[in-house]
């Protein structure tokens, strides 16, 4: 490496450890229940007409009055407990107040001080750029519920207003500003998606807005010849609406680096919400940022506050989850962490896999399969598309049965491969008769691969041995 290089290459990381990018998100969600947060109208407003899916509650006629959804109630409990989050036993709803045409009350039915839930943590392993696996906590500052509201469409100088999806139960989920990469925004954001996902309650289909993230950003200095921190940031950057993960992850890398060439100037960036742009992998400035108290909130008057019984949060359960399943697929079936977390994507092919296993093992005498570790063998063939997770689960055995059964051994070919393979192999013969017996596994190994998997192990070890010792 030339001096040149070197220089610049130093300069680069001490740029890059001279500021530490401090990443929140705040996501909203859609939850797919039967009908709308505080009327009766139907929740699937995808595709109807325009204004076709409204009634004069979530239009926000005088004279209304919001019936808060029970349901939604409890799948927001329900997304709480599965965060891990405290849920506040009396909880209420409070108005936002702003002015934006999409919201036809000119105030959201949201929640302010008593949310449903506050300080919850996710734990989830992942595995990183170096393809290691890590074990990752984020904490989680509150989830709460509230109401989505209508959709603007821009057609050349004209503005329209499709109110079908306002009133749609929207619940907030709020993380601290535990992120310091972007990657591990993305994999908190895919974790999260799974999960919602296994408890049944939000389709969080990305492309339908059913599920938008705003990642907030901001950089801490920190003192370059020591690493210690200098001081929190006293602004924060907020990036509004963002439909994919892929563009979470390009908006915040994006901002560390527009934020960096600002302080570098020894400017402050601007408190803001900016946008983002699809096409440019740019963040642009929408408005500088209000603070909560221009929401003017206020407790709902409508609307009572809700007091939950124990008994009423104990009936709403969470059943086994993604990162739960990984760890009992590792632990119990020794699965690779890869396939363990292939396996959970789906909620639906991890119970598949599930199902197969408790059939396996009450039936195991009468299956012909014979594999060391049977779980695993399944695993690696479903991930690799081997066999169809389709089939019912009879069909599915009786293929594995085919698919594992003991390879027929060419006995002449057998018997050749191990003579040349011993021969080749004096010394660790020598090594194995003064007890090293450990070299066998070399000496199995060998053969196998000679004769490229096609025998049993178990028997060509049975072989070997009985050839030494001959
Ligand atoms: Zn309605
Ligand atoms: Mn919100």
């Amino acid at each position: 490496m030339n001096a040149f290089v070197h220089i610049r290459i130093l300069r680069e990381i001490q740029f890059m450890n001279k500021y530490q990018p401090i990443i929140g998100l705040e996501i909203h969600v859609e939850l797919k229940t039967k009908s709308k947060m505080f009327c009766g109208c139907p929740c699937d407003w995808f595709g109807k007409p325009p204004n076709s899916n409204n009634c004069p509650v979530c239009l926000g006629l005088p004279g209304t009055l919001p019936v808060p959804n029970k349901k939604a109630v409890e799948w927001t409990i329900k997304i709480a407990k599965a965060l891990n989050c405290k849920i506040n036993t009396i909880s209420k709803f409070d108005r936002k107040n702003y002015f934006y045409p999409d919201l036809p009350k000119a105030y959201q039915i949201s929640q302010y001080d008593q949310p449903i839930a506050i300080k919850g943590s996710l734990k989830f392993k992942i595995q990183n750029s170096e393809f290691k696996v890590e074990e990752k906590e984020i904490a989680i500052t509150r989830v709460h519920l509230e109401e989505d509201t209508g959709k603007l469409i821009h057609q050349g100088n004209e503005s329209l207003v499709d109110f079908n999806r306002a009133g749609v139960p929207l619940v907030e989920i709020v993380t601290e500003p535990v992120f310091r990469i972007s990657d591990d925004a993305k994999h908190f954001l895919e974790e999260l998606q799974t999960i919602l996902r296994y408890l049944d309650v939000a389709d969080c289909d990305m492309e339908k807005g059913s599920m938008r993230v705003e990642p907030n950003v901001s950089l801490m200095k920190l003192e370059t010849w020591n690493m210690k921190q200098e001081k929190l940031p006293n602004y924060k950057v907020e990036i509004k609406n963002i439909n994919s993960f892929r563009y979470a992850k390009y908006a915040i890398d994006y901002e560390i680096k527009r934020q960096t060439e600002i302080l570098e100037t020894g400017e402050t960036p601007v408190q803001e919400t900016r946008g983002f742009n699809e096409n440019k992998n740019v963040t642009f400035s929408q408005r500088t940022k209000e603070e909560a108290h221009d929401y003017r909130y206020f407790p709902e008057p409508d609307i009572p506050p809700m007091v939950f019984k124990e008994s009423f949060l104990a009936k709403i359960t969470v059943p086994e989850l993604p990162g739960s399943k990984v760890e009992r697929y590792m632990r119990d079936y020794g699965l690779k962490y890869q396939d363990a977390f292939i396996l959970t994507r789906d909620k639906n092919i991890a119970e598949y896999f599930d199902v197969i296993n408790s059939k396996l093992k009450s039936q195991k005498s009468k299956l012909q399969v014979k594999s060391q570790n049977l779980e695993n063998s399944i695993a690696t063939l479903i991930v690799n598309k081997k066999i169809s997770t389709d089939l019912i689960p009879d069909k599915f055995i009786k293929q594995l049965s085919s698919l594992l059964s003991p390879k027929e051994t060419d006995e002449t070919q057998l018997k050749k491969t191990i003579d040349i393979i011993l021969d080749q192999n004096q010394k660790a013969i020598g090594e194995y008769k003064k007890g090293k017996t450990n070299v066998i596994m070399f000496l199995v190994g060998s053969v196998m691969r000679e004769l490229k998997g096609q025998a049993d192990a178990t028997v060509v070890r049975n072989k070997i041995e009985k050839e030494i010792k001959s």
